[in-house]
């Protein structure tokens, strides 16, 4: 396996997936390299903690760092390379000044809305990393349904040579979506953390058996998260498409965003 830190060093492979990743590596991210390797003669892991998706008070600088740890894992998963860029070769004239890559309307909504410039972050490092690895495939998870979503069109909307396959949310014993984010819970904030996958779960039953006022279904689910201390950004039924639905619908998506103490928490479901 090669670990690859400088751009002049990275090459272009043939045949080739790609899975761009922030570290900290758990198995919701061993899951896409384990795809990888069955759909490309060569795997390509990214870990770059992007600080260009991080707004002004987030959590860049706390962000769980563990490179040493991520590479032991990747290593017995057979992977090719490892390219773990520094900042300054992402973004060599600086975030303020670089060029930037931006899906309009659908990034303004859900995650979009309370954090106005993580999409922008994520398509333009995205991008960037296409452009440096030449992947034929690139893998990301649908525990960021959204996120999945807009490099979808991304790719689609600039004719970007390369597939992406959206592989599905892997979940902790009790349903809590695994992330990174989740090593900021304390105990007590860990024990809640599943009431937000329960709370989605219990929608979509209902959805599932007829019901049809979203409106109804949203504020009750809310409710519950706020009883529950969290404190929700948004629960939305959806399209899976992100657009508005019709009770005609029966191709929906349940999104929901929450804090719980200072983290925050995504998770969704496809009915
Ligand atoms: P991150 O390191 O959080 O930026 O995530 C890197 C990739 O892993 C993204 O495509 C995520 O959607 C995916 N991912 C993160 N958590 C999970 C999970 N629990 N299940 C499946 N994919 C995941």
């Amino acid at each position: 396996m090669q670990i690859i830190t400088s751009i002049p060093e990275l090459c272009k492979l043939d045949n080739t997936a790609l899975v761009p990743t922030m570290g900290n590596l758990h198995e919701g991210h061993l899951s896409l390299v384990e795809k990888a390797k069955s759909v490309a003669e060569k795997v390509v892991v990214s870990i770059f903690v992007n600080p260009l998706q991080f707004g002004p008070t987030e959590d860049f600088a706390t962000y769980p760092r563990t490179f040493e740890q991520d590479c032991e894992h990747l290593e017995q998963l057979g992977v090719d390379v490892i390219f773990a860029p520094l900042i300054t070769a992402i973004y060599p004239n600086g975030m303020e000044a670089s060029t930037y890559v931006q899906v309009p309307q659908l990034g303004e909504i859900l995650c979009g809305a309370s954090r106005p410039i993580f999409f922008k972050g994520v398509t333009t490092v995205v991008n960037i990393l296409f452009n440096l690895v030449q992947p034929d495939k690139a893998l990301f998870g649908e525990k960021d349904y959204q996120q999945l979503f807009l490099i979808k069109r991304m790719v689609k909307d600039l004719f970007m040579p390369v597939e992406i396959i959206g592989m599905p949310i892997v979940r902790e014993a009790d349903g809590l979506a695994m992330s990174s984010r989740n090593n900021y819970l304390t105990v007590e904030q860990r024990a809640t953390a599943p009431i937000l996958f329960q709370t989605i779960d219990n929608v979509r039953d209902r959805l599932k058996t007829g019901e049809r006022d979203f409106a109804k279904l949203e504020q009750q689910a809310i409710a519950k998260l706020i009883e529950a201390d969290f404190e929700p950004d948004y629960f939305k039924v959806y399209r899976t498409d992100l657009t508005i639905p019709t009770s005609n619908d029966s191709d929906l998506v349940i999104l929901a965003a929450a804090n719980l103490g200072t983290t925050r928490l995504i998770d969704n479901c496809q009915v």
